[in-house]
């Protein structure tokens, strides 16, 4: 095991992408097995230290930034133990990171169906916040290509579940025998909203245990290994970056496409193309709303792909003459490119404003869509603050993020984000469908589920780490845990 404590060198582990600042911790410890693991979470429970886990670093809620105790970080628990390509399954260490996975399961003509988020998150950090990617919108979350855990608790006992092994009920003290002992988990009784979400513990009537330990942000134990489902490779892949010439035209055109099974179907509004063009000039200027997408299918029948898409797209008027299209792995990687500028021309404008983004991570449910994107606008215009409008809206999810250039404008964006929160859980939405709630956003989780299930979710994790020592702060405030 290596442990460092040389502050130059820790500091790194007290950031991630949310801006929160003012991390600290003891020491960085880098187990390299699992009774390394163990050892360090025993002493860690005896005498109460806060660990927090760490994984890639690429969360966006501070929910691996540490304050106080100790960090175990997992980048020495990064073995690819097995990839099946009979039973399309792969047997991980959390600390494998997501590229390096894609790079091995491309050799064998496989692939990692959800393609969760940035490259460079670790698998063991993407199933503790059960993220999602661009093509969540076929294939759904990180959650629904889980099929195994073991997880270590701060007990020091191994959990080994498999899926289909143990079902449980909302309200119910669930009785989990293990080896030697029995643990009895309280399960909460709240009711989650059916769409997209990744905010606090997933709860559900008759609901797989197992689904329990993804999304739970570090807090219930440190995930040891992962078996997941693998698909095969797509034949054949097109992608498409077309342009609208208004933000109306590509919101309409959305309605039609969810019914043609694309992978993905993203979107960014006029303020992010705009953003966009500083970079690459070549942006149609007329262009007012954009949506990327990708569909896969068989060489056979590539024409018929190809000219119902068009269809669909002359109908909703897209700028076909300007709008981008790729068939090769090549012209696809110039794409993904292009999508990915986004966020960094996001993060160079924070860096020059020198003021933190404030972006949000809101799911309605498809019928409230179109209500949620008026009110966004709105309330972004009437408050004269800097924004960009993108994300997965065959989801129904956007990210809006808001680019304060002063203190001021920061705490009027907060208070934006409010708005925007209250009238997400009216409408039955969500306050996060994919980042987590980490330590930034309690307040709107209470909101959310109200402060009597928040207590039932710190009961829960009471019994699963009962000296409360795993990621604090982490999904709801550590105060409830008194
Ligand atoms: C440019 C960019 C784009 C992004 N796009 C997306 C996106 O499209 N979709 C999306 O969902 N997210 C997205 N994210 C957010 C981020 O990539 C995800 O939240 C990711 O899952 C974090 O993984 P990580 O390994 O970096 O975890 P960290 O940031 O290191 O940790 C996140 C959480 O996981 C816990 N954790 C880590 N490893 C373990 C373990 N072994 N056992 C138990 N708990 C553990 C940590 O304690 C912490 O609570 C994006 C981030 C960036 C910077």
């Amino acid at each position: 095991m290596i442990i460092k404590t040389d502050p130059d060198i820790i500091k790194g582990y007290f950031e991630d992408y949310s801006g929160l600042l003012g991390g600290y911790a003891d020491k960085v410890i880098l187990p390299e097995n699992e009774k390394e693991a163990r050892d360090i979470l025993l002493e860690a429970g005896a005498k109460k230290i806060p660990v927090t886990i760490s994984g890639g670093g690429t969360g966006v809620t501070g929910a691996r930034i540490p304050f106080g105790g100790w960090v175990i970080a997992t980048e020495r628990l990064n073995k690819i133990i097995e990839i099946n390509d009979k039973t399309l399954t792969a047997t991980l260490q959390p600390g494998v990171r997501l590229t390096e996975l894609e790079n091995e399961l491309s050799k064998k003509g496989l692939t990692y169906l959800p393609d969760p988020t940035e490259p460079n998150a670790f698998l063991g950090g993407t199933i503790s916040t059960n993220a999602s990617g661009a093509k969540g919108f076929k294939y759904g979350p990180t959650r629904d290509y889980i099929k195994r855990l073991k997880i270590l608790l701060s007990t020091g006992d191994t959990i080994d579940i498999k899926r289909g092994d143990y079902f449980i009920n909302t309200g119910e003290i669930f009785p989990l025998r293990l080896k030697d002992k029995e643990i009895k988990i309280k399960i909460p009784d709240y009711s989650m909203p059916e769409i997209k979400t990744a905010a606090g513990y997933y709860i559900k009537n008759h609901m797989d245990l197992l689904d329990l330990f993804i999304g739970h942000e570090g807090t219930l134990g440190l995930i040891l290994e992962a078996d997941i489902a693998l698909g095969k490779k797509p034949e054949e892949v097109m992608s498409f970056f077309s342009f609208f010439s208004s933000e109306d035209d590509a919101i309409s055109f959305v309605k039609d496409a969810k019914t043609y099974k694309a992978m993905s179907l993203e979107y960014m509004d006029a303020n992010s193309l705009s953003l966009l063009r500083i970079k690459y000039p070549n942006i149609p200027k007329y262009a007012k709303g954009l949506i990327y997408f990708e569909q896969d299918y068989k060489k056979e029948f590539e024409s018929g792909v190809v000219d119902s898409w068009t269809k669909l797209l002359e109908k909703h008027k897209a700028l076909m003459e300007d709008s981008y299209f790729a068939d090769s792995d090549k012209e696809r990687t110039k794409l993904k490119e292009l999508r990915h500028a986004l966020p960094d021309a996001v993060n160079e404008i924070v860096k020059k404003n020198k003021m933190p983004k404030v972006g949000t991570d809101i799911a309605v449910p498809d019928k409230c869509f179109k209500e949620m994107l008026k009110f966004y606008k709105e309330k972004l215009a009437s408050s004269g603050i800097d924004y960009v409008v993108f994300g997965h809206i065959g989801e129904s999810h956007m990210h809006v993020n808001m680019l304060p250039k002063t203190e001021e404008e920061f705490k009027k964006s907060r208070l934006v984000y409010m708005k925007f929160v209250k009238k997400a859980v009216s409408l039955g939405g969500t306050v996060s469908a994919e980042h987590g709630i980490g330590k930034l956003k309690h307040l709107f989780l209470e909101i959310m589920y109200g402060k009597d299930n928040l207590k039932q979710m710190a009961l829960l994790k009471k019994s699963l780490d009962p000296s409360c020592v795993l990621g604090l702060d982490n999904i709801f405030p550590k105060e409830l845990l008194k």
